[in-house]
């Protein structure tokens, strides 16, 4: 924050600064000379990406400092969205943008003989996230700025982020991504926000006279010291600039001299180390079970530090820690953040001497949950002989939480052992573990899906006997993007375009978008969208080329599937289907094919064995297909290396065809399926997560659907699938599965799939082959729809015009009103 000091308001507020672009070319060279000491004719791209942002940033503090005074005056509630990832990417143009200086920066820049695009490809991208889940919280932070929230975000700073991935020989290499090399313009060290954050060690009885009989002291054998960084982050037109708060460990003295000069280098260093390895890496996704000690030491870190904050901050201005629920609503991302509810138990019983019940009632009308999966592998659990190691005290609050929790469904009544068993925060089966959704459960007054289909799944799976103890908890909120990275920014192409048929209104409310409705017949708007569209293929073109040395041709069907590699997300079906397609083109080279790239990217969990071999697989099918004459100009495969958020930006304002094709209840939501149908790409999907929810918006006409549904699969498997049938029946499907396992794309290591094609015989969790004949015969259909251009553009514009409603704006909006309790 830029002061929390409480007597701001007799403080002069700062001259509005002009924007037109000599001025703002005049900041740019000013902040170059005296903030990084370069010469303007000396200075490198680099120099000048830095003076960019000095001089933008210097505006959106302005606004920061403007959103605090409200914020305080106000006195209302704040939100504060606690998340071990934050997948941000850029954030130049974003501000640039938000601040709405874009041309006239543009201008500056060009007036300095500097092109912004250039300079803005420098910028490293902060990837401190995973996937979906981390870009959702970067899309959050910008919509709650947006739409007038006052909100925090609460994360880790870590040094590595998501790893920087590279293809050798088709296969995946993981290098560490070095994010802060040049430094972090952006962020501000706070060394007046730093707390003592401990593990292990003992729990003793309170001694005071006064002491409740819950409480407790604990006394941690280690601690280190968490220290914020902040990050503005500037809504749309520069609204509101909310923090995005992010932690780094320090050793407690952060030279450890004492010990250093007594000659103990060596163990000094050690645990300096020892502290800062905390903050140091990003865990990869669904390299689970995520059993890493210092994963459980990361989520209780931020967890602890952030409350900290939070509950310091409070008391500052409302003096009563049982005021808490009416000023602060904490949303966990995710099981993640799930120990803060042991967390702030523990403050208000050991630190405040609240007793339980008033405790637990305060904690419970503070937190907030998101569910985002049911997949059993992915529900966060930890051993509990590792969590009462850790986190003694904890343990013990757990407990006390288990045991009221326990007694309130029996008294309930209908909860026979086995519904108690689910309820538990304990799970007995085996190895004794702490279940962290149920926590974050227990502990919450809201808990939500994140797509309509993900929330009845929740009712009816995993929190089946939850919901029947609390009916009101579970509620959805569909997932949305911020239409400003997504469209505005990404696609200025799109963006201009639009703008010039149906104004400007849909910038600031993106269903207006649905205006766009009256061109989708107009042959006029329909070329010059096509236009837009095939400019942004050249453009990706262009990137692959210099990148990849990849050629591709513009005019081909772009088809497109970039997300996390995952079985479920089943990129082995489309590479089946490529697989298929390249054999029939070959063996009817007189019919019509449809010219078409298949572009895959995506990262691979590094422990993830069968995720890997797909990337291999991808590429050992790309070397052949793309040397094969009897294919050229039809079929091109292309894996593209290092997808991050400005690779998507690249990516899916080129693509024609978005692949959504998940195996049906496995996908939560999805939002790389949003961001496509957007820019105009007609999806090819299942009735999965937001998929079913686009196909209402769109219309069913304007989106391919094929496939099992989530309550076919269930029965599937609950009859006793055989995919050796299902195989036998389909000819393509057989040869394609038999062209892969003998070794046609891997002839110098002929069985190198036969494991994950056997898989695929044997049993076939994912339901590739269930859904192979009918993944097949949609993109035929889309076949057949490309040769028909109008019909074609008509409906990748009703895609533009109605998808409004997955503006994150929207999805913040609902978590406004129905959970957080504030704003309009
Ligand atoms: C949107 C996005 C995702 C999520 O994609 P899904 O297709 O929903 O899994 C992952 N990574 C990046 C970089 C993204 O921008």
């Amino acid at each position: 924050m830029p002061t929390e000091t409480g007597v701001t308001a007799s403080l002069p507020k700062p001259e509005p600064r002009q924007s037109d672009p000599t001025i703002l070319a005049r900041e740019i060279v000013e902040r170059l000379t005296y903030r990084l000491g370069k010469d303007a004719t000396a200075a490198q791209p680099h120099d000048w990406l830095h003076a960019v942002i000095l001089s933008i940033r210097d505006r959106v503090i302005d606004a920061w400092i403007s959103s605090t005074h409200k914020t305080y005056e106000e006195q209302g509630r704040r939100v504060y969205y606690l998340s071990l990832e934050f997948l941000i990417g850029r954030l130049m143009r974003d501000a640039v943008s938000n601040m709405e200086l874009l041309e006239e920066m543009r201008q500056a820049l060009a007036s300095l003989n500097v092109d912004i695009d250039i300079i803005a490809e420098l910028e490293p991208d902060a990837a401190l996230g995973n996937g979906g889940l981390g870009r959702l919280a970067a899309c959050f932070m910008e919509s709650m700025a947006t739409v007038d929230v006052p909100a925090y975000g609460y994360g880790i700073r870590y040094v590595n982020g998501m790893f920087r991935q590279e293809i050798s020989d088709g296969w995946q290499v993981e290098l560490p991504e070095t994010w802060l090399t040049h430094g972090n313009p952006w962020e501000f060290e706070r060394r007046e926000a730093s707390y003592e954050v401990g593990f292990g060690g003992l729990v003793d009885p309170a001694e005071d006279e006064d002491a409740t009989p819950h409480q407790m002291v604990w006394r941690p054998a280690e601690r280190v010291i968490a220290t914020a960084f902040d990050t503005p982050i500037a809504g749309w037109r520069g609204k509101r600039v909310n923090t995005l708060r992010l932690w780094t460990a320090q050793p407690i003295d952060p030279i450890l001299l004492d010990r250093f000069n007594a000659g103990d280098h060596v163990g000094a260093l050690q645990e300096s180390n020892r502290a800062e390895s905390l903050t140091r890496v990003l865990y990869p996704a669904d390299s689970s079970p995520a059993g890493q000690e210092l994963r459980l030491r990361q989520e209780y870190f931020f967890s602890a530090a952030s409350l900290q904050d939070i509950v310091r901050r409070h008391i500052q201005y409302f003096g009563d820690i049982r005021t808490l629920p009416d000023k602060a609503a904490i949303q966990l991302n995710d099981t993640h953040p799930a120990v803060s509810v042991a967390e702030l138990m523990r403050v208000l019983l050991d630190q405040y001497g609240l007793d339980f019940d008033e405790a637990w009632d305060i904690t419970r009308r503070t937190f907030s949950y998101t569910n985002h999966t049911l997949l059993p592998e992915a529900l966060e659990s930890w051993p509990v002989p590792l969590f009462e190691r850790l986190l003694p005290r904890h343990m013990q609050i757990v407990y006390a939480i288990n045991s009221r929790l326990l007694a309130e469904a029996r008294r309930a009544g209908g909860f026979d052992d086995a519904a108690i068993g689910t309820i538990s925060l304990i799970d007995e089966g085996g190895e004794r573990r702490l279940r962290m959704g149920n926590l974050a459960f227990a502990g919450s007054h809201s808990i939500n899906g994140v797509s309509a289909l993900h929330t009845d799944l929740m009712k009816q799976t995993v929190f089946a006997d939850f919901h029947r103890l609390y009916p009101t908890r579970i509620n959805n909120k569909t997932n949305g993007v911020t239409f400003r990275r997504w469209l505005m920014q990404c696609n200025p192409g799109l963006f201009s375009l639009v703008r010039e048929a149906i104004g400007d209104r849909f910038m600031d409310d993106a269903e207006g978008l649905r205006d766009l409705d009256a061109f989708a017949h107009d042959s006029a708007f329909q070329e010059k969208f096509l236009a837009v569209k095939r400019a942004n293929k050249a453009h990706l073109a262009q990137v692959l080329r210099e990148r990849v040395n990849a050629r591709i041709d513009p005019a081909a069907l772009f088809d497109i599937q970039i997300k996390r590699i995952h079985e479920y997300k089943r990129q082995l079906l489309n590479i089946v289907e490529a697989v298929s397609l390249y054999d029939q083109i070959r063996s009817h080279p007189e019919r019509d094919w449809v010219p078409r790239v298949k572009l895959f990217g995506g990262k691979a969990a590094s422990s993830y064995h069968n995720a890997k071999l797909i990337i291999k697989l991808a590429n050992d099918v790309a070397r052949v297909v793309n040397h094969d004459p009897a294919v050229q100009g039809l079929l091109k495969v292309q894996f593209v290396p290092n997808y991050n958020v400005s690779m998507a930006e690249i990516m899916i304002p080129a693509a024609d065809l978005s692949e959504q094709i998940s195996t049906a209840g496995m996908e939560a939501s999805g939002t790389g399926n949003m961001k496509f149908a957007v820019n105009g790409a007609l999806t090819i999907g299942t009735l999965d997560g937001a998929n079913v929810e686009m196909r209402d918006h769109v219309g069913p006409d304007n989106i391919l659907i094929f496939g099992l549904t989530a309550q076919e699969v269930a029965d599937r498997r609950a009859n006793g699938y055989a995919p050796r049938d299902v195989i036998e029946a389909s000819c393509e499907l057989s040869q394609a599965l038999s062209a892969i396992r003998s070794g046609v794309f891997s002839p110098g290591q002929p069985d190198r799939y036969a494991g994950l094609i056997d898989g695929i015989y044997d049993h076939d969790w994912f339901m590739v082959a269930a859904d192979f004949d009918s993944y097949a015969a949609a993109q035929r259909q889309a076949d057949r729809l490309w040769n028909d251009k109008a019909a074609w553009a008509s409906k990748a514009i009703y895609n533009v015009a109605r998808m409004g409603w997955f503006s994150s704006d929207r999805t913040i909006r609902e978590y406004a009103r129905d959970i957080w309790k504030v704003l309009p």
